[in-house]
């Protein structure tokens, strides 16, 4: 990629123009300046998504995902409201965690995922899943009382599309759940950085994280797409340490530790409302 072409790189999500925020190595980051997301170069990843890998960092650790899961649900009932008995949505479900909850709770739940392993998982647990992106699915319109993104919309390519068919599917009063990392501008300094050890990518997710919010981008996302955002809360990811047990990732572990001194909190979870 020239010099120029990454000067007029328009944002995705609400067109506006762009400055380059950070490069390594031939990945690059461009923060918008008109709603403040900043965006990766988007590249196909959904190689990344294979067996191994919801093995590796999900049915693993299904269980103490479960638990964490659980914390957000009560967070957001104790902050905002109770959660309704009813149709639920889960976009990019992945190897059902939380379907599994829905599915104690006798809550009716359907998962949409691309990834066929994941899904084959879901199958195998007796989970309502269907395959394919979500825009592709001709889900019926007003039909979900409630929609869950779990750590999806900062890696799809077209998280517009997602939301406009969000409104679509989803109630008149219907809520919309978003958790996704929370990235500030601060990590993107810490990230310049640390560009000399050429492995600063990993700070930002890059390339696996294509869109990296803070809660006012993340807001203003939701807004400018048809949602209110009603509730808004960080939180701390589980450490990749409790989920796989190495010494990289314990290096990891203390190297979170030492973000939060300077960035807060890693995580962040909206609760939306649809705009009638
Ligand atoms: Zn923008």
């Amino acid at each position: 990629m020239d010099t120029n072409k990454v000067q007029i790189l328009i944002c995705p999500l609400c067109g506006g123009d762009s400055r380059s925020t950070w490069n390594e190595a031939g990945y690059y980051a461009f923060r918008c300046k008109r709603c403040g997301v900043v965006f990766s170069e988007s590249r196909n990843n959904t190689f990344l998504y294979d067996k191994n890998y919801f093995y590796r960092w999900y049915i693993r650790s299904a269980q103490k995902r479960k638990r964490y899961l659980k914390k957000i649900l009560k967070k957001i009932e104790r902050k905002y409201t109770k959660l309704p008995e009813g149709n639920y949505l889960d976009v990019g479900c992945g190897a059902g965690i939380f379907l599994d909850i829905a599915k104690q709770n006798h809550w009716k739940a359907v998962g949409v995922d691309i990834s066929p392993a994941a899904l084959a998982y879901c199958r195998q647990k007796k989970f309502n899943v269907i395959q394919g992106h979500l825009s592709e699915l001709s889900l019926p319109s007003g039909y979900f009382d409630v929609v869950v993104l779990f750590d999806v919309i900062a890696h799809i390519e077209n998280p517009v599309d997602y939301l406009k068919e969000i409104k679509r599917v989803i109630r008149d009063d219907g809520l919309v759940i978003i958790k996704t990392p929370k990235h500030p501008s601060r990590l993107f300094y810490i990230a310049r950085l640390f560009k000399f050890t050429r492995k600063s990518r990993v700070l930002l997710h890059i390339p696996a994280q294509i869109f990296h919010f803070e809660e006012t981008s993340l807001q203003k996302f939701c807004f400018m797409n048809g949602f209110n955002v009603v509730c808004i809360f960080t939180l701390d990811d589980i450490p990749g340490f409790f989920l796989k047990k190495s010494p990289v990732y314990m290096l990891l572990f203390f190297l979170q530790a030492f973000l939060k001194i300077f960035c807060g909190r890693n995580s962040m979870v909206a609760v939306c409302q649809k705009k009638i």
